[in-house]
């Protein structure tokens, strides 16, 4: 009864929108702008990720709104078209209106990686939690930055954060314990601000010997040794594995990490495929540490971290 009282509704929507728009079924939608309409954002329309923004959709959104149903993890937050952090009627108005073609849509994918690092920029300054902390060259750590690390345990010489650094060992001697002792070891893991900034330091003066200009040698230096505070390695949740080598991804434990390090609350943090998103090539060796919730939640959606954020924060 309620579902026939509800598609009745949305049905009179259809039918009344493009006349008297919203106002008529007292619904309060504030006037987007074109370039709000045609934003990116207009993805998340697509509550139950059947790749099309449609009626059942907007039906969906608004049977939560008014408590008739819940919408949980993607959907919700996909139900939440304009960013408000409630799932209203609003959203559902315009999630309809995308669907009977009133509003045009500006895919996802055609987000450039500056426009996508952008929008995220925008809440990673008030990111709390240091666990899925964002780091790239559009998210720069501040130099202060300072985390929290100990030694592991299968390699004293190596800093982890202490929030994994167990975690870490954890993985490695399990996956030795398949493979053999020694197998797979950690080679990188926690750099200090001061010590990626000598490392970058010395490539770009390694530019300018070569007649760059200091800009252009940053510029350059940056392509090889990341600029400090744009290194994950700076965070203390990075992990390079054995000899930091592509052909780490021949190994036995490539496939049993891809299995397996998300339930240590790791992932392959720069996949084959995303080097567009990311700005990294193919990074076998390099495992970030998530946590466990996000680890899965990436890997069920194939997200690499940047997309983690994107699709869980607009
Ligand atoms: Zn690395």
């Amino acid at each position: 009864m309620i579902r026939k009282i509800i598609c009745m509704l949305l049905a009179l929507c259809v039918t009344l929108l493009g006349m008297t728009e919203a106002a008529a079924l007292g619904i309060e939608a504030t006037p987007y702008s074109q370039d709000e309409l045609s934003a990116a954002s207009y993805i998340y329309g697509d509550v139950d990720s059947n790749g099309k923004v449609s009626t059942d959709d907007a039906l969906s959104v608004l049977k939560a709104s008014v408590g008739i149903s819940k919408l949980t993890g993607k959907g919700f937050v996909k139900g939440d078209v304009n960013y408000d952090n409630k799932l209203t009627t609003d959203d559902a108005l315009y999630i309809l209106k995308k669907a009977v073609g009133i509003i045009k849509k500006t895919p996802v994918e055609n987000l450039s990686a500056s426009a996508m690092n952008k929008r995220i920029k925008e809440y990673v300054s008030s990111e709390k939690t240091e666990m899925i902390r964002l780091v790239n060259p559009y998210n720069v750590l501040p130099s202060t930055w300072n985390p929290s690390v100990k030694a592991l345990k299968t390699k004293t010489s190596k800093k982890f954060h202490t929030m994994a650094a167990d975690k870490l060992d954890d993985m490695i001697n399990a996956c030795n314990k398949k493979y053999g002792s020694g197998k797979l070891w950690a080679q990188s893991t926690y750099r200090d601000y001061a010590t990626q900034k000598a490392l970058y330091e010395k490539e770009v003066q390694r530019w300018k010997n070569k007649g760059y200009s200091d800009s252009k040698a940053r510029a350059k230096a940056a392509t090889i040794v990341a600029a400090p505070g744009t290194s994950e390695h700076n965070t203390g949740l990075a992990c390079d594995f054995n000899n930091v080598e592509e052909s780490f991804s021949k190994t036995k434990m490539y496939p049993w990490l891809l299995e397996n390090a998300q339930s240590y609350g790791f992932v392959e943090r720069y996949p084959k495929g995303k080097g567009d998103i990311t700005g990294i090539i193919w990074e076998p060796w390099h495992f970030r540490y998530v946590g466990v919730d996000a680890a899965k939640e990436m890997n069920s959606y194939g997200w690499c971290l940047e997309e983690y954020h994107y699709y869980n924060h607009l």
